[in-house]
């Protein structure tokens, strides 16, 4: 099986059926449709099963760049990677990049997404300046204070096809950062998420900071880092492509709890035992670990896997954060990667944003069984009853009433939904009977 097969998403896991056509010209399908930017969000919210998949990465073209005021407008299907190489060139960057920068431009805004910036700069919507959106009654010229734009941001892709968009670049001093890393944690899990929380706060003049953790291990033990600009020695051009690619999918016998320790030991000890704490990287190894490694999914093997990711509110962040991993933990839910993060006080734009200010973390989690699906519905309860949310972008199992629980304001969203425009995600989370 493809690992980036145009039916599966990000997490594989599951298999569906589609028609598929190129956003090339300017009519759209009949039928029920969805943009579909690269499929790097994990869940059901980029498939339609039984419907079209309205493929926008061939309208990839820049169209404007100002490089003395850092506004770039291009093709929603440009990929952030093609992006930033433009722009660093300029002496700017992306004012807010995933952990990967395989994902387009209409994908970054339909699902608002964050990064390791979210203290300083809030979510990827905030930099959005205009955009085009083509739907069922027309194309719409859409700027920030409009209904629909709000509703665009975040929006899942639901209210149309994001044609084109402009976004205002951060100026940046180089292609490089300045990195350092600290550990953290071994006391007791609440008092291990303290101390992340006070590393960060104490990071004003570092824009990124972020968390890994060891969610195996009893006594939450994890790695700080946080990184800043800086002018760089390696040459500004990305790598070209991955270095490896796995080649094969990973038998899933050895995806269970005790590899899962034996992997995150082996990292911490990895980490602890670099006497440099201070580094100067290439910008794109910094934010793109993961990016080396090519179809780094099929490690997760054929059955595929589920990112969980949630936020909880400030108040009571690190008691709520330390519950909820240890009930996972003690549940005998295998996590091989987990990342902790803040997000700051700065208001998405997005009706339907996912951060809210508190602590977000996201694990990942192989193929989850009954057993752990049930585990995971629980610490759903825990983050709702804490006020939290789970990410739609990360999600391929969460019930409709969970999903009405963590965004009560869904039928605002529903009320402009393109009628044509439909998702798996949607049709799972939003249809009437709560189960
Ligand atoms: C390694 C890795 C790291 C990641 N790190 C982060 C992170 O740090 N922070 C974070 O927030 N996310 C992160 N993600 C998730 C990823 O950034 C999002 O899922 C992103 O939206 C994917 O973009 P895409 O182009 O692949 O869109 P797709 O996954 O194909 O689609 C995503 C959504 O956007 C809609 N869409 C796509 N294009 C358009 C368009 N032109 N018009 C309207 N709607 C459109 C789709 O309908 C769908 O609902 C990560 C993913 C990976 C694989």
């Amino acid at each position: 099986m493809n690992p980036l097969s145009l039916d599966q998403p990000w997490g594989r896991g599951f298999q569906a059926v589609h028609r598929h056509a190129f956003a090339d010209d300017h009519t759209l399908p009949d039928g029920l449709w969805l943009p579909r930017g690269l499929g790097r969000s994990y869940g059901d919210v980029c498939v339609n099963d039984g419907g079209l998949l309205l493929h926008t990465f061939r309208r990839d073209r820049l169209i404007a760049f100002d490089a003395t005021s850092g506004v770039i407008e291009c093709e929603a299907g440009a990929s952030l990677a093609d992006i930033a190489e433009v722009a660093l060139r300029q002496g700017w960057f992306l004012p807010v990049t995933p952990g990967t920068r395989f994902v387009t431009l209409g994908g970054a805004i339909a699902n608002d997404v964050h990064g390791k910036n979210h203290l300083s700069a809030g979510t990827f919507g905030r930099f959005v300046l205009s955009m085009t959106l083509r739907r069922g009654d027309g194309a719409l010229q859409l700027k920030p204070g409009d209904t629909l734009f709000a509703a665009t941001i975040g929006g899942l892709g639901l209210t149309g096809l994001i044609e084109r968009a402009r976004i205002q670049l951060l100026r940046v001093a180089g292609n490089g950062i300045t990195q350092q890393t600290r550990l953290f944690g071994r006391g007791d899990p609440s008092a291990s998420v303290d101390e992340f929380i006070a590393l960060e706060s104490a990071s004003n003049d570092w824009p990124y900071t972020v968390g890994w953790i060891d969610t195996m291990h009893h006594r939450l033990r994890g790695v700080f880092f946080r990184g800043k600009h800086t002018v760089g020695e390696a040459p500004w051009s990305q790598p070209v492509a991955a270095k490896v690619s796995l080649p094969v999918d990973m038998p899933s016998s050895l995806l269970r709890p005790w590899s899962a320790r034996a992997f995150n030991g082996a990292y911490y000890r990895s980490q602890s035992m670099k006497t440099a704490s201070e580094t100067t990287l290439p910008l794109w190894q910094f934010f793109y670990p993961l990016d080396a490694v090519g179809a780094w999914n099929r490690g997760y093997g054929k059955r595929g896997f589920v990112q969980y990711q949630f936020v909880v509110p400030r108040v009571d962040a690190a008691d709520t954060v330390a519950q909820i991993l240890t009930h996972l933990r003690t549940s005998n839910v295998a996590s091989y990667l987990a990342v902790i993060k803040t997000f700051g006080e700065r208001r998405s734009p997005g009706l339907l944003s996912f951060p809210m200010p508190g602590v977000t973390v996201a694990l990942d989690i192989p193929a989850p069984g009954e057993r752990e699906l049930r585990a995971l519905d629980r610490a759903d309860a825990m983050v709702a009853d804490a006020g939290g949310r789970v990410y739609p972008a990360k999600d391929s199992r969460m019930s409709n009433a969970m999903f009405k629980r963590f965004f009560p304001q869904w039928q605002s969203l529903e009320a402009l939904r393109d009628p044509n425009v439909s998702s798996s995600f949607w049709r799972r989370v939003a249809k009437g009977n709560d189960e």
